[in-house]
């Protein structure tokens, strides 16, 4: 009986410590083995800023995040129209206007040449020379006095960003207009995270979020969840924490939004976007009567085009707005003063995130049911093994007795019934304890079948998402137009050749990005590596209206590949 015991005990056992050591092949091993640290930098940019990031200890963190400040305190000081005593910032630059070009860092160049290239892919709506204009409209902020009709008329005569002269090999910035004036306070944030990411790359930090304000860039996972980051898009109506959360990595979204920055004059809103058209604060109609864009939030890799875009979406028609962005590989979110949702078609794909994580947790659930159901058999059988097979009230009784140990004082005769009864008792139990062991053997199929769907079940998913990796495609389109698809396993190069330049497409670990090849001086390189966790995993390089996706659908993709370095496509 206690054989028995023990057997059962260590089947158990060994069943609990099969499903134990499954569940965390699947999950412990799945999840990094860093911590997540955070710190909030205070105001930098006119904004809130934080950074978490995950670390095997807090001096290797400590070690990046004073470096991360230092050079967004420098970009800050750098892309400043305000501050005063920087060695020639973007200040100087204005206050220069029409009176000399300016010696600047190569990051202002840089960022000037990119808000150029902005304000051609939007039509002009993202405009980086409207200080003339925005100027007013802050005044207005401070003095509740609205710019009248003329002084509008006349800032308005002085945006056009062909006043910027950008002489790269003198490193100068020259605005020709001595009216004119730069505002990238609706690109700066976006452009200041684009470095900050690439700093966080070439120093090996690999699972991130950084937020300037609301624009948020993420890459690899949150340590404490294993999983992409989860970012809330905030209620404009302030009512809830957030009305939609989404699932980063290896992407940025940033929201711009009326919500926050406006005064109210007379019972209007005047917010602080600013429509190059009309020269006020936008007023984009909703699909709703009576409703107005309050929030826009715009999802790709590279947070520098997030931050431009999402100001010129605003300011577009929604209609408008969605076509641009999904022409440019990016998703993006328009909320209205209803709380209606307006968004791109592959949006939803980036909330499904949360779903995937949903299909992890039911996937634990199902594993820890069975464990439940385990542990649940093994205490029924035990009792009731222990029920057909009584403990002995003697525990000398299952011994054959011998006339030794029997009582001498008897008869003999005594003696001898004694011994028939003993015996017929002793294979009595024998008999049980031979029908407990036949139900052992049965205990133990059952229990070990079900250990053995423990393991299927945790060893099963565990390959599929193996087997997941080879299915996915990066799929390479010029304006919409499928070139060709590069399997994500293994190392690949791709060439794409445009009349603007050549551009390499690369797949490396699971990791796939565009680098420039030839761009004859042109910022034409949109920063971001997607790997299979990105999802909407798309990367854009916009002046080649290049773009980059995550697919399946195999059997297609294997008859369009691309085939290897050395090709050239002019679209
Ligand atoms: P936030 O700064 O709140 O994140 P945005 O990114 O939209 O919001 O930037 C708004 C700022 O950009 C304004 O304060 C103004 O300085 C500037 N701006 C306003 N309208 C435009 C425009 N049409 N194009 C470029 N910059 C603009
Ligand atoms: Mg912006």
């Amino acid at each position: 009986m206690k054989k028995q015991r023990r057997i059962s005990a260590l089947l158990l056992f060994s069943c609990l410590l099969l499903s134990f050591g499954t569940l965390c092949l699947n999950g412990c091993a799945k999840k990094d083995r860093n911590v997540r640290y955070d710190v909030t930098y205070g105001v930098l940019f006119d904004t809130v800023c934080s950074f978490y990031m995950g670390a095997d200890d807090k001096a290797d963190f400590d070690a990046i995040q004073r470096d991360l400040l230092q050079l967004l305190s420098d970009l800050d000081s750098l892309f400043s129209v305000y501050k005063d005593g920087f060695d020639n910032n973007l200040k100087t630059v204005n206050d220069r206007a029409g009176v000399e070009p300016v010696a600047v860092d190569e990051r202002i160049l840089s960022l000037m040449e990119f808000s150029l290239e902005c304000f051609s892919m939007t039509d002009g709506t993202f405009n980086p020379m409207m200080g003339a204009v925005t100027v007013l409209w802050k005044e207005a902020a401070q003095t509740l006095v609205l710019p009248d009709e003329e002084e509008l008329r006349k800032a308005g005569a002085h945006i056009d960003p062909s006043c910027l002269v950008i002489d790269k090999e003198k490193s100068t910035l020259y605005i020709s207009d001595p009216e004119a004036k730069i505002d990238v306070g609706a690109i700066a944030k976006g452009y200041a995270a684009r470095l900050a990411t690439e700093f966080l790359e070439e120093r090996g930090v690999e699972n991130y979020l950084l937020a300037l304000g609301g624009s948020i860039s993420a890459s690899g996972t949150d340590p404490k969840t294993g999983k992409a980051w989860k970012v809330g898009v905030a209620d404009p109506t302030g009512q809830e924490n957030s009305v939609a959360d989404f699932y980063l990595s290896g992407l940025s979204a940033v929201t711009c939004g009326s919500y926050e920055r406006f005064f109210e004059y007379e019972g209007q809103i005047y917010h602080h976007i600013i429509d190059p058209k009309t020269l006020r604060p936008a007023r984009t109609s909703s699909l709703h009567e009576n409703e107005q864009t309050v929030s826009v939030s715009v999802f790709c890799s590279d947070p520098a085009l997030a931050d431009a875009f999402s100001t010129a979406f605003f300011i577009l028609p929604k209609e408008k707005g969605k076509e641009l962005a999904q022409k440019s590989g990016m998703e993006a979110l328009w909320i209205d003063s209803g709380g209606n949702f307006f968004q791109t078609d592959g949006l939803d794909l980036l909330k499904a995130r949360k779903n995937t994580s949903g299909e992890d947790r039911s996937e634990s659930a199902v594993i820890l049911f069975l464990l439940f159901l385990v542990v649940l058999a093994s205490v029924l059988l035990f009792k009731r093994v222990r029920k057909e097979n009584p403990p002995a009230a003697n525990p000398e009784e299952d011994l054959v007795k011998t006339p030794e140990n029997s009582d001498l004082t008897r008869s003999r005769g005594q003696n001898f019934r004694e011994e028939e009864e003993s015996f017929e008792r002793t294979s009595e139990n024998k008999k049980k304890r031979r029908s407990g062991l036949k139900l052992r053997r049965k205990d133990g199929i059952f229990l070990g079948a079900l250990a053995l769907v423990c393991l299927v079940s945790v060893l099963v998913p565990v390959f599929r998402k193996d087997a997941g990796k080879s299915d996915l495609y990066a799929v390479i389109r010029v304006d919409g137009q499928k070139l060709c698809a590069l399997p994500l396993d293994g190392e690949h190069t791709y060439e794409v050749q445009s009349s603007l330049g050549k551009n390499l497409v690369r797949v490396k670990d699971g990791y796939v990005w565009i680098e420039e090849a030839d761009c004859q001086g042109k910022d034409c390189v949109r920063r971001g590596k997607i790997n299979q966790n990105s999802l909407p995993a798309v990367i854009a390089c916009l002046p080649h209206k290049l773009t980059v996706t995550f697919e399946t659908q195999p059997q297609e993709h294997e008859n369009n590949r691309c085939s290897e370095k050395g090709d050239f496509i002019s679209p």
